[in-house]
């Protein structure tokens, strides 16, 4: 859609399978769609998977950057607003308004928008590409894919564009879900749900504790099933079943610092109740009540009764606290698809494939993936922007 507000219309046509397009951008943030953010292009495309994504996105972003992009939406009639945390979203705060702004550029650049019209197959002849729907067919010299991922199918996003990738030589690395809730093991915290933590220190470790593969930090949110949140969803591209994720229940920077400034905590004043001094950390009312009962202590415990063992398990806790990954959401409940179109075998300045001249990738169907706060919608709109100035290009 933001290709088609972006070119000359004669001759495009935009071929949508669902009844009307955008519906992913229409669940977008909330419903009120997270469009960009307001950061430099360099912090930018440090919020993506692997550094082969960013090194992939550097010309597209330098082309659109995300000022830019704002600039775009205000030209094109779309108020917007930034929030205290650099994320943007149109004033209105209602998704509807970008979808409509995008639909109205396309159609005053006379592309002409197919809805009902599902791609099944591409097919290429004598330099030509024709392309079949499930009513009718279409003859073009150029095509663009751009069907997105896998997740949240029910927006018309069912991973076909892999398969139509794929039918022109195409490796697509393995799809797997990110921006995701992870589900737990033995969870103990159900009762928590809706709670979160403040900028929680999290480890990630794969073979029990043998390996660290990450630590990151960030809000934490406890579900009915799991645990979700930024520090979560941003890392769920990584994690695997049977990982083990050890959070700090408090907020710090260095745990082996607040290790040692815990043990003083707990020895200072043998009167003082070992509840307080925790919910004094900051850890909400009923995970210090849990936290206690989970180690048989009352939650009048004066610390003077702390012994070495249930001090060492409760700093532990509050440290490392353990949680055994199940299983992450399926990809009916994943905000975007890790995996996809291999980025070596597209060009990186003009989105062109090196595979099959003429044939264009944009957005999620490519193997891209940005952390949540407008980098996922923000890299459809550089990718596609980027064909529409290759496009400009070519035609003079
Ligand atoms: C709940 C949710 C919230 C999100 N919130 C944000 C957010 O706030 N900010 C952000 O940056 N990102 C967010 N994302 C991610 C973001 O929406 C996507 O990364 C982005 O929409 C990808 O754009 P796209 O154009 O590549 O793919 P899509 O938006 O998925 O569009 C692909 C289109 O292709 C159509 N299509 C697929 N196959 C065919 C076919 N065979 N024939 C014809 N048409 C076909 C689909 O129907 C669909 O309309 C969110 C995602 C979800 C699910």
């Amino acid at each position: 859609m933001f290709l088609a507000a972006n070119i000359s219309g004669q001759n495009v046509l935009l071929l949508e399978k669902m009844t009307v397009p955008g519906k992913k951008i229409l669940l977008s943030g909330g419903g009120m769609c997270n469009l960009t953010n307001c950061d430099s292009t360099d912090d930018f495309l440090s919020s993506f998977g692997h550094k082969s994504q960013a090194n992939f996105l550097k010309p597209a972003l330098l082309n659109l950057t995300t000022a830019a992009t704002r600039q775009w939406f205000g030209n094109h009639g779309l108020t917007l607003v930034i929030r205290e945390d650099g994320k943007v979203f149109p004033a209105s705060l209602k998704a509807q308004s970008v979808v409509d702004c995008l639909r109205r550029g396309a159609l005053e650049n006379k592309v002409i928008i197919k809805t009902s019209a599902e791609v099944t197959a591409l097919v290429k002849e004598e330099g030509s590409f024709s392309i079949i729907t499930t009513t009718n067919a279409y003859k073009s010299n150029k095509v663009v894919i751009a069907t997105g991922g896998k997740s949240f199918e029910s927006t018309g996003s069912d991973g076909f564009g892999y398969i139509l990738a794929k039918s022109f030589g195409h490796r697509i690395i393995e799809p797997t879900q990110a921006l995701t809730a992870v589900t737990l093991e033995d969870y103990a915290l159900a009762d928590l749900a809706g709670n979160s933590l403040r900028q929680s220190s999290v480890d990630f470790f794969r073979n029990g504790d043998m390996k660290k593969y990450k630590s990151d930090r960030g809000d934490l949110l406890f579900t009915h099933k799991g645990i979700s949140g930024p520090v979560i969803l941003n890392n769920s591209r990584y994690i695997q079943k049977h990982d083990l994720l050890k959070a700090s229940l408090i907020s710090t920077g260095n745990k082996e610092n607040a290790r040692i400034e815990l043990h003083q905590a707990f020895l200072s004043d043998p009167k003082k109740k070992v509840n307080s001094i925790v919910k004094a950390l900051g850890v909400f009312s009923g995970l210090a009540g849990l936290l206690l009962n989970s180690l048989n202590l009352s939650q009048d415990e004066k610390c003077g009764n702390l012994n070495k063992k249930k001090r060492n398990q409760l700093i532990s806790l509050l440290l490392d606290y353990p949680f055994k990954v199940s299983r992450k959401g399926y990809f009916s409940s994943a905000m975007v698809t890790a995996g996809g179109v291999d980025l070596g075998e597209v060009d990186r300045k003009t989105m062109e494939s090196k595979l099959s001249k003429g044939l264009y990738f944009a957005g999620e169907v490519l193997d891209i993936d940005g952390n949540t706060g407008g980098y996922n919608i923000q890299a459809a709109f550089s990718t596609a922007y980027l064909i529409a100035s290759t496009l400009k290009k070519s035609d003079k």
